[in-house]
């Protein structure tokens, strides 16, 4: 059976030097693929320390050569992205169509981070006193870290990874051990672009590689996306270690249907924003919150569509794949057995399932349960799988008191024809993400992206703007050229005149 193996300093580590294996499968046919190597302290030292030695080299290489490596990286993952799909199709199990638009969305973050040259420009002020110049810049932390969740195997890394290398950054990446392969193909794309050794690596590994990251003194940042428990625990030691980070955690993304809405379009986008991915999405619709007034005509018009999803391999043309693990799948299966103990109503029941496909996959069908109220697990916990919970409310201000009250704060979505409705809504719904007639409202590259609440711990979202923010440092400089005219001791504090 095939090793995956670290990516260090430009080449893989021998499989000889790890103790520890992870297994990784195919969740369509339930067989296990390969086994990755889980790193111990001293292997992610290791990684620390290429990236720490390639450091001066890449900060001090001219932006318009590091440019160059970015456009050629792009060009590169643009004429080959299907061989990536294939492969997080095969390690996580969403279709074809869906890992390929996972990369194209990665993609813009590599296109956004193109553009440093003109998002690293400082400010300059001539003059500022009496002879006196005063520039801004930014500058790389150094090392910055990244590790990353199971759901997006590329396009979670290539929020962040972008931005960090073409700002001057070196980077370890330490992705998620259930669909490692990724990363992989990405460091050894990263040197056919001509990036230096050193720059890139990737540590595959669990809770010991990520602790030993928290802790590395010579890890500038720590960007980290996963469920909210474990981002807590990696801001708080991560940031007791002095170091800067952003940890992205769940969600539990409602939309909103008003009585005025178009309720085709809105079944459309539940079904496209519950199902899709299995409901493997950090940006997935869980609960439906539907005016009472069109619940009856909503719940039917989702249910109708949801019948004709074909579940299945990925790679045979279904609508909908596998859950990523056979634990994730019976941990998803028991919530639709608690969501019936509860008495919520059950539409459609996913337990009872025939996917197109070959052995023992992880599959579920799509479930729909109505009258869920918030005090079923289905409502209050993130189940991140193929069930959708239809909360019914007597209008707009309960709606929004709901998704307020609701811990996480990631995404949501209204869906109205009213143009005043939807402005109340932006203004104020407390999450970071708002979609208005648009159900999984992902920022494109050049804005950023995160929520509020328990989804994000740290104050910086990721690219954009904010992205550039979080991989450098600012520094002004004051400068006087000499001038005789000027000197002379004065100890008072300096003003401007
Ligand atoms: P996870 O929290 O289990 O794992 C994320 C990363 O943390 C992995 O690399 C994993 O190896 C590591 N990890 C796991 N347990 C750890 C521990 N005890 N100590 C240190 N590190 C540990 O998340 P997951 O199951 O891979 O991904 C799904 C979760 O990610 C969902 O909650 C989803 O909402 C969230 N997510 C959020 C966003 C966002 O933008 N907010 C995006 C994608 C996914």
């Amino acid at each position: 059976m095939q090793t995956i193996t670290h990516w260090i300093n430009g080449k893989y580590t021998r499989p000889g030097n790890d103790s520890r294996f992870g297994e990784v499968t195919n969740p369509a046919t339930g067989k296990t693929t390969s086994r990755v190597a889980l790193a111990p302290a001293a292997t992610v030292n290791d990684a620390v320390a290429a990236a720490a030695a390639a450091f001066p080299a890449w900060r001090d290489t001219s932006i318009a050569r590091r440019t160059q490596i970015l456009f050629a990286f792009r060009e590169l993952l643009n004429a080959r992205k299907g061989e990536l799909a294939a492969i997080i199709t095969e390690e996580h199990g969403k279709v074809l169509a869906d890992a390929l638009g996972e990369v194209s969305r990665g993609q813009e973050v590599v296109e956004f981070a193109c553009g440093i040259p003109h998002l690293l420009k400082g400010g300059y002020t001539e003059n500022a006193s009496t002879k006196v110049d005063v520039h801004s810049l930014r500058q790389p932390l150094g090392v910055t870290a990244v590790i990353s969740p199971f759901n997006f195997p590329a396009m979670v890394p290539m929020w962040f990874f972008p931005v960090a290398i073409a700002a001057g950054n070196t980077v370890v990446i330490k992705p998620s051990e259930k669909d490692p392969s990724a990363a992989n193909w990405m460091a050894e794309l990263w040197q056919e672009a001509g990036l230096p050794d050193g720059v890139f690596n990737v540590v595959h590994g669990d809770k010991e590689a990520v602790d030993t990251l928290l802790d590395s003194p010579d890890v500038a940042s720590v960007s980290f996306v996963g469920s909210t428990p474990i981002a807590k625990y990696v801001y708080q030691r991560g940031t007791a270690a002095g170091k800067r980070v952003q940890a992205l955690g769940g969600a539990k993304n409602h939309m909103l249907v008003l009585p005025d809405a178009d309720l085709d379009l809105a079944a459309d986008a539940a079904v496209n924003a519950g199902y899709g991915a299995a409901g493997e999405r950090c940006m997935a619709i869980s609960a439906v919150v539907a005016v009472e007034s069109i619940a009856d005509e909503l719940v039917a018009k989702i249910a109708e569509r949801t019948r004709t999803l074909r579940v299945g391999d990925g790679t045979r043309g279904a609508d909908m794949g596998p859950l990523v693990t056979r634990a994730h799948r019976d941990k998803v299966a028991g919530y639709i057995d608690a969501g019936e103990a509860a008495g919520a109503t059950m539409v459609l029941d996913g337990r009872q399932v025939s996917p197109d496909a070959e052995g023992d996959g992880f599959f579920l069908g799509p479930t729909l349960f109505d009258h869920v109220t918030p005090d079923m697990s289905i409502y209050t916990d993130e189940i991140f799988g193929p069930v959708l919970a239809v909360v019914r409310v007597a209008g707009y201000d309960e709606a929004v008191s709901l998704i307020n009250a609701n811990p996480y704060g990631n995404g949501t979505a209204i869906f109205t024809n009213d143009g005043g409705a939807a402005r109340r809504f932006e203004n104020e719904i407390q999450v970071g993400m708002v979609g208005i007639n648009v159900p999984i409202p992902v920022p494109m590259a050049y804005y950023s992206f995160g929520g509020w609440k328990n989804s994000l711990f740290g104050d910086t979202h990721a690219h954009g703007a904010e992205g550039v923010h979080f991989f450098t440092r600012g520094k002004v400089v004051t400068s006087r050229w000499l001038d005789p005219s000027h000197g002379g001791i004065n100890l008072g504090f300096p003003t401007n005149a």
